[in-house]
């Protein structure tokens, strides 16, 4: 006997978890299914001897999709928001005062003077300008026409990077770009706690609203007739009926769950995932309290001190410390040494404090580089599959990163319950 179900949910990371409480909540039964042990997927949270690791660094942006959607259905979003103190830019072995706001300008020494008039300028444009008039252009062909001096142009670019997680200003879109760039000068915020509390509520939720969420559970297809789907088979053989099938995963895990579609196999052939690396380290002390932020100009670095902002991050008196190296372009590799120079830079004498730590080399932090215009991603509906749509990162108009994600599945709640609408009518 088959079970039924009227939406079958594929993935039980945020994306999943959020579009599988939104269609519970408009009065469909709904299984979700996760092939890992716990929920999250890349929201996941290790804890190692009281230190809160979120799967390399994460930051919510507040103006972002994501954190519209989570505040619709009620999810906590404690932490604090990095603000500019402690915040140097690195170029070669030598820090400088950040400049990413009026007074950090006129006090670094990173630039000249000519350099910082330019910078204010570039900066100042940037906050106002109509990112949908940049569409078919790449961020490097926007850098080059905007920003005269070389080092200015590094300084902008190590921004859009770090707003962004991509390195590879030739294929970046610059739309997406600058969209992104202008809502993180809103505000991002780092997690109480970590990513994972994100997780926990929102499955906290997912099942108030009725959602069987079915964990160690990997879906192996996705069972199609006449051109629509009619339900998932998971890898241990049980079978589910289905009239609406949500694939909340990668391209990859989506072609790979429909062998044999040619438009979901180009998919995912297109895409071409975002990577970074990764150094978590735990602190029992930071040597300089008061450098918390370094971000690499010269070369893709970033390093911050996650847990100066936002609680239960660490143990009483220690550090939760983020390195990461943004892969892509011409840097497509990362060594544990190059990030622990990073933070030998920033923060010296560290090693001599360190509880725990954990090196990532190859993190995939989007699953596609959004190299066109954002309408030009696929789906959340799959037209060619009636009953398919798809939740993720590199779906849909709206966002980067969970942004994207969340999105996505807001979308994914507002077909549905027109389709429903429209039925009843
Ligand atoms: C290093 C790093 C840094 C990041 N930093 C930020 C940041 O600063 N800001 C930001 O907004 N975002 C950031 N992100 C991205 C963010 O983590 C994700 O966008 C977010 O967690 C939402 O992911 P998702 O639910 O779309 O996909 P995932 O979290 O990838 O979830 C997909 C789930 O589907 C499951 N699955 C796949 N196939 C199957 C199957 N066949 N059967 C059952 N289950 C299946 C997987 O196990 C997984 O749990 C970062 C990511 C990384 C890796």
């Amino acid at each position: 006997m088959k079970t039924k179900t009227d939406v079958a949910v594929v993935g039980g990371g945020l994306g999943g978890l959020a579009v599988a409480t939104l269609l519970a909540r408009g009065g469909r039964k709904v299984t979700l299914f996760e092939k890992s042990r716990h929920l999250g997927g890349r929201a996941h949270t290790t804890e190692v001897e009281g230190y809160h690791f979120n799967l390399g660094p994460h930051a919510l942006y507040l103006e972002g999709a994501a954190a519209r959607v989570l505040g619709r259905l009620g999810v906590p979003m404690r932490g604090g928001s990095p603000r500019g103190e402690g915040s140097f830019a690195l170029r070669g072995n030598q820090l400088y005062p950040l400049p990413s706001g009026a007074v950090s300008l006129l006090m670094t020494d990173l630039l000249g003077a000519a350099g910082k008039l330019e910078l204010g300028r570039v900066l100042t444009g940037l906050g106002r300008m109509d990112a949908a008039a940049l569409e078919g252009r790449s961020l490097r062909e926007w850098l080059d026409e905007h920003v005269t001096r070389e080092e200015v142009r590094e300084v902008v670019a190590a921004f859009f990077r770090v707003a962004t997680y991509c390195a590879d200003a030739d294929a970046l879109a610059a739309d997406a770009a600058v969209e992104q760039f202008q809502r993180a000068r809103k505000g991002v915020r780092y997690l109480d706690g970590g990513w994972s509390e994100l997780v926990r509520a929102l499955a906290g939720m997912a099942k108030d609203a009725g959602v069987a969420v079915v964990g160690s559970a990997r879906v192996e297809s996705v069972e199609r007739e006449a051109g629509r789907v009619r339900g998932v088979r998971l890898a241990d053989g049980t079978e589910y009926e289905a009239e609406t099938v949500v694939v909340a995963g990668g391209p990859r895990d989506v072609a790979a769950l429909l062998p044999g579609d040619e438009v979901l196999a180009g998919w995912a052939a297109k895409a071409r995932p975002v990577k970074a690396a990764s150094l978590e380290v735990g602190l029992s002390k930071l040597p300089r309290p008061r450098a918390l932020f370094a971000l690499g100009v010269d070369r893709p670095w970033y390093a911050s001190v996650h847990s100066a902002w936002a609680r239960r991050l660490a143990p009483e008196g220690g550090a939760m410390v983020h390195v990461a190296k943004y892969l892509g372009g011409r840097e497509e590799e990362a060594s544990e040494a190059e990030l622990e120079g990073v933070l030998d830079v920033l923060q010296p004498g560290w090693r001599e404090h360190v509880v725990t730590k954990r090196f990532l080399p190859g993190l995939t932090v989007m699953n596609a580089l959004p190299a066109k215009r954002l309408g030009e991603r696929p789906g959340p509906r799959v037209e060619h599959v009636r009953g398919l749509y798809v939740v993720g990162d590199w779906v849909g108009e709206e966002g980067l990163l969970v942004d994207a994600s969340l999105a996505s599945a807001e979308t994914v709640s507002r077909l549905l319950s027109t389709e429903t609408g429209a039925r009843a009518a």
